[in-house]
Parts: C-alpha cells; sequence; structure tokens
C-alpha cells in the first residue's frame, strides 16, 4: 500500500517548501525507498505557462512536455522520481476538470459543490501517483496556511487520510520561527498560531520543520510541543543555509526526519548513504578554481527567473572544482553602458531563453563580444536565436536580420515560426513543448560534451532557425552541431574558431543534478576555468617582465 506525505507551509510564503520536499524525497529514496513526488498549487491559472517570470519565476518543462512550477526543478535535482503531467496541479485544471465533467453531465441532478465536488477531484490526483511500484507519495501543498486558495487542497488531504487510513499518513507541516533582536528571542507564537489554522481544518501535523535563523534550544522546542500537541522529537529545527542548497538534505537527516517518517509510517528501508552527497558538498566547500560568469538576461533582478539555469550553472562547477560566481547583468544595462564595460572582467558569458522584444540588443551585443574577445559563450533558446541574429547581421552582413518574433518585416527573418505553430491561436500550452531527440554532429563541441551521438533535451519554444538561410551561415563558419534526427530543425550551432561557443534551442538546465552535471554546463564552466586560467598565467607573466 503505497504511503502519502503531505507537506504544508504557514505563518509566511517562501520557506523553502519545494526544497524541504524534495530533500525529504531524497532521504527516502536514498533509503531504497521507491518515491514519487507532486505540486498542488492554489492559483487559478491552470499551469503557469502563461504567468510572468517576474510573478512565478520560471516555468519548469518536464519531458512530456507539461508546464510546471519550478518547485518540480527542486524535485528532479534531488530525486530521480519520474515526474508528470500528475506531478503538477492547479485550482485551475481541478476546477477546468469538475466544470467539463459537468457539461458532460456526469453530475446530473446535483448542485455542483466545493465539498464534495472539488474535493473529490482533488483527492482523485492525490491518489493518481499512488500504485503498486510506489512506497511514497510527496504532495506538496502551495501557499500558506490560512489563504482563501489553499482551504480546499487542505480539506481535500484531511479527507485522504479517513479514505486511505491514518497510520498510511504523515503531515508535515513547515513554519518560521524569527528571531526578534529586540526580545533577544525566538518567537514560537506565530508557529502556534499556524498549527492553530490547521488543526481547525481538522488537520493534526505529525512533524513540524521550524524554519530559523539560530537553532532552537530545548525549551523552545518543548514549548512549540506542547502548544502544537507535536512530540518534541519531531519539532525540528531547520536553520538558514548560508552556504549551499545542498546542504538541507544532511541537516534534516542529522535530525533523524528520514527516521521519523519511515517509523510513523511504518517502512522497512535500508541504511542511509550519503557518500555522493558528502563528496559534492566537499568540491563546494573546497574549490580549486574560481569563475565568473555573466548571465545576461531581461529578469536579471529576479533570481528565480533564472533558477535552473543558476543552478546547473552551479553543478558545472561542481564537476570542475570550480566556485562559480554568477554576475546577473541586465541586458538593458548593456544597451546603455556597453558590453565592454560590464562583460571585460568574466570568464563566461550564458544568454538564457525568454519571450519579447525588450532587451533583446543588449543580448545581441552581449554576444557580438563574447564572439570577438573569444569570451566562453553558451546561449540557450533565445540565447541562440540571438546568437543567430547576431551572427547574420555581423558576420554575413544581412543588415536588420532579426526573427519576425520582434519584427513581422524584417528583411531577412533568420529566425521564423515554426512550420506547426503557424495556424495556433491559443497561447497556453501550444509551444514545441518537451522532450524531442537531436542528432549530434561528428567533431562538434556538443558531440565532445555529451560523449554520444544521439540525445533528448526539453524544448519550449515557437520560433526556429530558418532553413532557408543554412548555407550562408555555414559558409560564413557556423556550423549546426546538432539537427532534429531528420535533420529539418537545427538544435545546436557553434563556431569552429571559437574557444567555447555552443548555442543551442532547447533548455538543458532542465535535466542538470548536483551529482550528475549536465554536460553541456560542465563543458561551459570547463571552458570558462581554462580561459581564467590563460588570463591568470598571462597575467603573471606580464607582472614579471
Ligand atoms: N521566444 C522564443 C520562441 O518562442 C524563445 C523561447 C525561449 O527562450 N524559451 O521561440
Amino acid at each position: 500500500m503505497t504511503k502519502h506525505i503531505f507537506v504544508t507551509g504557514g505563518v509566511v510564503s517562501s520557506l523553502g517548501k519545494g526544497l524541504t520536499s524534495a530533500s525529504i524525497g531524497m532521504l527516502l529514496e536514498n533509503r531504497g525507498l521507491r518515491v514519487r513526488m507532486q505540486k498542488l498549487d492554489p492559483y487559478i491559472n491552470v499551469d503557469p505557462g502563461t504567468m510572468s517570470p517576474y510573478q512565478h519565476g520560471e516555468v519548469y518543462v518536464l519531458d512530456d512536455g507539461s508546464e510546471t512550477d519550478l518547485d518540480l526543478g527542486h524535485y528532479e535535482r534531488f530525486t530521480n522520481s519520474p515526474l508528470t503531467r500528475d506531478s503538477n496541479y492547479t485550482t485551475g485544471q481541478i476546477y477546468l476538470a469538475v466544470i467539463n465533467k459537468e457539461r458532460r453531465g456526469e453530475f446530473l441532478g446535483q448542485t455542483v459543490q466545493v465539498i464534495p465536488h472539488i474535493t473529490n477531484e482533488i483527492k482523485h490526483v492525490l491518489g493518481k501517483l499512488a500504485g503498486d511500484d510506489v512506497d511514497v507519495v510527496i504532495t506538496e501543498i502551495g501557499g500558506t496556511v490560512g489563504d482563501i486558495e489553499s482551504q480546499p487542497f487542505l480539506e481535500a488531504i484531511r479527507q485522504y487520510a479517513l479514505d486511505v487510513g491514518k497510520e498510511n499518513c504523515v503531515y508535515i507541516h513547515l513554519t518560521l520561527v524569527p528571531y526578534l533582536k529586540a526580545a533577544g528571542e525566538l518567537k514560537t507564537k506565530p508557529t502556534q498560531h499556524s498549527v492553530g489554522l490547521l488543526r481547525q481544518i481538522g488537520i493534526q501535523p505529525d512533524v513540524l520543520i521550524c524554519r530559523t535563523e539560530r537553532l532552537l534550544s530545548h525549551d523552545e522546542r518543548a514549548k512549540i510541543a506542547l502548544f502544537c500537541n507535536v512530540p518534541i522529537e519531531a519539532v525540528i529545527d531547520e536553520k538558514d543555509k548560508e552556504f549551499s542548497i545542498y546542504e538541507v538534505p544532511m541537516s534534516l537527516s542529522d535530525n533523524r526526519l528520514d527516521e521519523l517518517i519511515i517509523r510513523k509510517l511504518g517502512l522497512e528501508a535500508g541504511p542511509l548513504d550519503l557518500t555522493d552527497w558528502r563528496e559534492l558538498l566537499d568540491r563546494l566547500h573546497h574549490p580549486r578554481h574560481r569563475v565568473r560568469i555573466a548571465v545576461v538576461g531581461k529578469y536579471a533582478e529576479h533570481h528565480d527567473a533564472y533558477k535552473s539555469i543558476y543552478e546547473a550553472l552551479g553543478h558545472g562547477g561542481i564537476d570542475h572544482r570550480a566556485e562559480v560566481h554568477i554576475e546577473r547583468i541586465h541586458s538593458e544595462a548593456v544597451e546603455k553602458q556597453g558590453a565592454e564595460t560590464l562583460l571585460s572582467e568574466v570568464d563566461g558569458i550564458l544568454v538564457p531563453g525568454g519571450f519579447g522584444e525588450r532587451g533583446i540588443e543588449g543580448k545581441v551585443q552581449a554576444i557580438q563580444f563574447a564572439r570577438q574577445q573569444g569570451i566562453p559563450f553558451f546561449g540557450i533558446c533565445l540565447g541562440m536565436q540571438c546568437a543567430v541574429i547576431e551572427f547574420g547581421r555581423h558576420v554575413i552582413g544581412l543588415d536588420g536580420a532579426q526573427s519576425t518574433e520582434f519584427d513581422k518585416k524584417t528583411p531577412h527573418p533568420v529566425i521564423c515560426l515554426l512550420d506547426e505553430q503557424k495556424n495556433i491561436v491559443d497561447m497556453g500550452g501550444t509551444m514545441r513543448l518537451g522532450a524531442q531527440p537531436a542528432a549530434l554532429a561528428p567533431d562538434s563541441k556538443a558531440r565532445e560534451c555529451y560523449g554520444r551521438d544521439d540525445v533528448s533535451e526539453r524544448h519550449r519554444h515557437r520560433y526556429e532557425f530558418n532553413n532557408d538561410y543554412r548555407r550562408s551561415f555555414v559558409e560564413a563558419g557556423m556550423s549546426f552541431a546538432g539537427t532534429s534526427p531528420d535533420g529539418g530543425l537545427v538544435e545546436i550551432v557553434e563556431l569552429a574558431d571559437h574557444p567555447w561557443f555552443v548555442a543551442v534551442q532547447f533548455h538543458p538546465e532542465f535535466k542538470s543534478q548536483p551529482t550528475r552535471p549536465h554536460p553541456l554546463f560542465a563543458g561551459f564552466i570547463g571552458a570558462a576555468v581554462q580561459r581564467r586560467e590563460q588570463r591568470s598565467g598571462q597575467a603573471e607573466k606580464a607582472e614579471r617582465v
């Protein structure tokens, strides 16, 4: 029988519920359990694909093409649980399903209500991941206890224990225990209130994970235990991690959280073996190199917009024992101040994906600078399209070369709409999405990094390289290092006469793990390390002279 863990959050948002859920998944998987992860989001959009990255951060794409919440990125970085469309549901999807059923007449004669129709639909999706091949499903409930939007989800997880048996469910509540400087103490009252709200709806948490700046004393834990009706060993503190998010599983296992869950659910599990994880933390703590990487994007100030890219750069660093210092550069700042001012000192330049015209010229200037100065360059999705525009304009001399996303009447549409996109009008879930195969060219940098001829990577785009221009690009020195297997779509472009210039139409950042860095991110950081070493060698020589 599959067991269920429900993770809720209280007091404030952004407590790192996703990270904590992912870490729990990682610990249980490490102990030999078969885990599935799921997130339920209370907003009404059907998926985050139609939201601005300012609102919601990055849209995380799965192999099956679903556009999901960025917490699913944590799940995939920490665990090997296969994620699918069933791993992320929103209020919008739940209501849409219920309304469609109502229209089909499935509830004939009934008044359709939140309880039981909406809650039944939620319980249906809670059960979707359970099965003979699954020991534990971890379901994270988005939002904060007390939000109007979360109510039906909380009601559904309460009812779920009645359906499957209380002994098969664990409720974990994440809260904040703030430290008040003026009083010189940690305050437990917000936690008491938050648990009070949960208990009002009939959920008694089994475990409290208290996010805090300072470790809780025995007395503070005892107080929380008493007021919240939780055994003292189930009051766990999770201190802010200054160094790395990859330390979270360690501190949870130090607090014996995995043991607690396994005991409560009556599971049989193997011992914990954190050798791999310790090795990666050791690499992070004791780097041998340092590199500076500029990420030139249009949401530079909002770090969640490029979450997986920042993580994947870090993974590339782990691979080379390099500390990666990321400089978030606004592409509009490049337009104003010039690439040289902002990018002269970096060891690598990455231009990420995006939509819309704002900031495009700054990205093109950054790429031109990387190309001309021989700075390692990695372009992703829109970053690749900008690399093509830059090369078209400045190397081939196609004046005004542009993507038709930004200028429908450009004289040189080097990037144009995919054929399959031409008749699509709806915006939600209609791009070229999810895993698609690509064939790599022999002797390319991509082939060298991956160490294989065929790969599968995740996509999210409407525009592509315009095949009418293939000949002139190849003749001018841009090579197509990867294409769709039939050769029809350009997937990777490279410059042979450059130390490392690779740009891809897909999103490799979604498939990078700290213990298995993505080959292209590893290759890019490797090239940046090389450049840094060459430059410091030259500087030393110059000093001696
Ligand atoms: N806007 C571009 C397109 O739709 C790039 C998309 C992206 O970077 N994800 O093709």
